[in-house]
C-alpha cells in the first residue's frame, strides 16, 4: 500500500490577517499569555456552552474586544470560550465593532 503523501502548501495563506497586525501588536504578548493561562485555571469551562474544555483548546476571549477599547488584562473583561463558541462570538464582534473602526 503506497504511503499517502501529505499536501504541503508553502504559500498557503496563514491564519493571521495582515491588516490586523501580529498577535503581539494586537496586545496578545507574553504578559497576556501568562494572564490567560492563569485565567483558564479559574474558569476552565466554556462560558457559553458549558462544555468542559481542556486548556489547550480553550480560548480566553475579551468580552469587549481590544479594538473597541476593552480592558486587556482585566478579569472583568475576559471569558473562557471553546473554539466553536469563540468563532461565533468573534463573528458577532466583527459586526458590532468592525475592525476598521478606530
Ligand atoms: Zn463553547
Amino acid at each position: 500500500m503506497p504511503r499517502i503523501k501529505r499536501d504541503y502548501h508553502p504559500n498557503a495563506k496563514r491564519d493571521s490577517i495582515p491588516t490586523r497586525g501580529s498577535a503581539a501588536e494586537r496586545g496578545y504578548d507574553r504578559t497576556w499569555r501568562k494572564f490567560a493561562a492563569h485565567w483558564l485555571t479559574q474558569e476552565p469551562l466554556c462560558r457559553i456552552c458549558k462544555q468542559r474544555v481542556v486548556s489547550a483548546g480553550a480560548l480566553v476571549d475579551h468580552i469587549v474586544p481590544l479594538r473597541a477599547s476593552g480592558a486587556r488584562l482585566s478579569k472583568d473583561n475576559v471569558q473562557t470560550l471553546c473554539r466553536s463558541c469563540h468563532k461565533i462570538k468573534t463573528d458577532g464582534d466583527m459586526r458590532h465593532w468592525p475592525a476598521t473602526s478606530p
